[in-house]
């Protein structure tokens, strides 16, 4: 690894005028791996971890928040958490596995790195790292998207962002001196727009704390990986609504694992308002959120996976 100063700041501003020069570290799962690996070559970690008021999960009232330190078991084991949001703690308990969890933070999560193993492979420097070749397209895409907006087909594959979209949480960012809030889509948009990007955030944007809007939803998580733990997913799907018998409102699915973003479709959130989840209905869901995929040679298998994930989620939010 490429030798680095290291820093603790005492508060927020501090942390972002330091990381223009680095970048932030907080669990470091993610960005020590990039480090080790020659990916990235950061000459100041910003060490995010300790800063006041990001590790605590305040509950109760319309708005619950987490901060952006809070670790990924904290959300899995914590009582309320699972009672009110019980997608979000199924996501999370679904991440890595139990020592991965006990480090990786809320932010961390949601701002990891691309997986692609081409982005990955040190000796080379693929369109998202600045170089002019997509090696996934024609070459190993069996873990890729099934949508994507630009040369970049590397999926979004945070647990937490999925599990989030669905519950239409916001997050509290640092920027400029402020605090700007934004929604998941926008947190993710820039992935889906430039081929560079992994999110929306700037290397100086700071996440401070997640806002989850607490109104009455029933939320459900479920993923297919290849392992049991200690893996990504292959495809996940996140969804909240509110449920009266089997009657659905305010319905969100979100699909992990397949886009850049988390992936939603107005339409099928549309669908569903105000109506009793039966299988045809779910099936309906499914197809109108799978219409645009485009699978390329290696990940046609994601479709059905994807199809079921759907039924199975939205029927968990009833059951
Ligand atoms: C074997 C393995 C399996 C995994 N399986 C899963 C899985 O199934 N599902 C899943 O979702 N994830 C999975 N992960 C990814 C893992 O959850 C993330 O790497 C971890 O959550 C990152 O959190 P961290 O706190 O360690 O972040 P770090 O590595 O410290 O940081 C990650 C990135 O976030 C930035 N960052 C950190 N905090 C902030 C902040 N407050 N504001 C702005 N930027 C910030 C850093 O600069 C860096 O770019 C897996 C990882 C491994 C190694
Ligand atoms: S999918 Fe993205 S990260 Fe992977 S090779 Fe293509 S440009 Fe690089």
């Amino acid at each position: 690894m490429n030798s680095f100063q290291y820093v603790t700041p005492r508060n927020a501003d501090n942390a972002v005028s330091l990381a223009s020069d680095g970048r932030f570290l907080a669990g470091g799962i993610d960005v020590l791996g990039e480090m080790k690996d020659y990916i990235v070559s950061p000459r100041l970690l910003v060490n995010v971890k300790g800063l006041p008021g990001t590790q605590d999960i305040v509950v109760g009232g319309e708005v619950w928040t987490i901060g952006a330190n809070v670790t990924v078991a904290a959300i899995e084991h914590h009582e309320d958490l699972k009672r009110v949001f019980p997608g979000l703690q199924q996501a999370a308990a679904e991440v890595g596995s139990p020592q991965i969890r006990n480090v990786a933070t809320l932010g961390g999560n949601l701002a990891q790195h691309s997986r692609c193993w081409y982005y990955r492979q040190r000796d080379l420097r693929c369109a998202k790292r600045g170089g002019d070749t997509c090696y996934a397209r024609d070459g190993e895409n069996k873990y890729h998207s099934l949508f994507s907006g630009g040369p970049c087909i590397s999926p979004l594959v945070s647990n937490l962002a999925v599990a989030l979209a669905a519950l239409e949480a916001t997050v509290v960012v640092r920027r400029g001196g402020k605090d700007v809030t934004l929604t998941i889509p926008e947190l993710y948009q820039k992935a889906w727009d430039e081929v560079t990007a992994h999110n929306s955030l700037g290397p100086t944007d700071l996440m401070l704390r997640i806002q989850i809007p607490n109104a009455g939803r029933r939320s459900a998580y479920q993923q297919v990986s290849e392992k049991a733990i200690f893996d990504w997913a292959l495809v996940s799907c996140a969804a909240a609504a509110k449920v009266d018998g089997r009657k659905l409102s305010h319905a969100r699915v979100v699909l992990g694992a397949v886009a850049p973003i988390a992936y939603q479709v107005e339409a099928a959130n549309e669908l569903l308002e105000g109506k009793e989840l039966d299988d045809a209905l779910a099936a309906r869901a499914a197809d109108l959120i799978l219409k645009d995929a485009d699978p390329l040679a290696h990940n046609g298998y994601k479709v059905p996976i994807a199809q079921a994930l759907i039924r199975r989620t939205l029927n968990q939010l009833v059951a």
